[in-house]
């Protein structure tokens, strides 16, 4: 399956820096920032700076080295925040059945309370 990538999403205009963001860490390839309207005390949003749509388009194209890089920050985020103790949920929405609001690749982490099971039951 190919992906056509809007540049126009929230996500790639925090990348350009058009809209500000509350940066938790930056690296080379990933960004990490404070989800704008959080769903847990800890919800923190991790996205490539590459223009991926989703995980699926991310694994299949992107380097080694900024899934590399994606990964690690994703883990240094999850030690950054204190999750690790209390335990943490970590999410990331494709596409239609999965409601993905915005179409650039974002890991959420969430933590900080008890987050329920893992998926509503079906409407
Ligand atoms: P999705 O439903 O695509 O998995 O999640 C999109 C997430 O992006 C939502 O949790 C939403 O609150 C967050 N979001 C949307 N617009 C902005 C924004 O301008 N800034 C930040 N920091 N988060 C945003």
């Amino acid at each position: 399956m190919s992906y056509t990538y809007d540049d126009q999403n929230i996500f790639a205009k925090i990348l350009r820096g058009e809209i500000p963001n509350k940066t938790v860490l930056e690296t080379e390839h990933t960004l990490a920032f404070h989800d704008i309207y959080p769903q847990a005390p800890i919800h923190v949003l991790v996205i490539p700076k590459g223009p991926y749509v989703c995980y699926d388009h991310f694994c299949q194209t992107a380097s080694d080295a900024e899934i590399v890089d994606f990964t690690r920050t994703c883990g240094k985020v999850c030690e950054m925040m204190g999750v690790k103790d209390g335990g943490f949920r970590t999410i990331a929405n494709a596409g239609e059945n999965a409601i993905q609001e915005v179409p650039h690749l974002h890991f959420h982490i969430l933590g900080g309370r008890n987050l329920g099971r893992m998926l509503a039951p079906a409407e």
